[in-house]
């Protein structure tokens, strides 16, 4: 591959040029990086859809961990996100259905 910044050609696997020392996007890390912990972000919404439908105490949690070891090994999709902004919401949705249970129970 050539250098974006001064054109000269480079080894493929290089970060930074050897020539001019400006960081290369090499296409190679980058997807490498983004296919990283795909399936934790897969499971991610997966578990944080399943927790706002159904909500379901354990799928909620599980979806946050996922999509967080997904960030973690450097999962840039939204997918991710997703899952955690579903799990936190399904969370959030059991405690107010455990609050009105608790509610609704101490009245009687
Ligand atoms: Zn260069």
């Amino acid at each position: 591959m050539f250098c974006p910044k001064c054109g000269k050609e480079i080894n493929d696997e290089a970060v930074v040029c050897v020539n001019c020392g400006c960081a290369v996007n090499n296409a190679k890390v980058k997807t490498a990086s983004n296919s990283d912990g795909k399936g934790f972000a897969i499971a991610s919404l997966i578990c944080g859809i399943v927790s706002i439908i159904m909500f379901a105490i354990i799928t909620g949690p599980l979806g946050i961990v996922f999509g967080a070891i997904a960030k973690n090994k450097g999962n840039t999709s939204p997918m991710a996100t997703a899952g955690i902004v579903c799990g936190v919401i399904g969370v959030i949705g059991w405690l107010i259905l455990m609050a009105m249970g608790v509610s609704l129970f101490s009245e009687f």
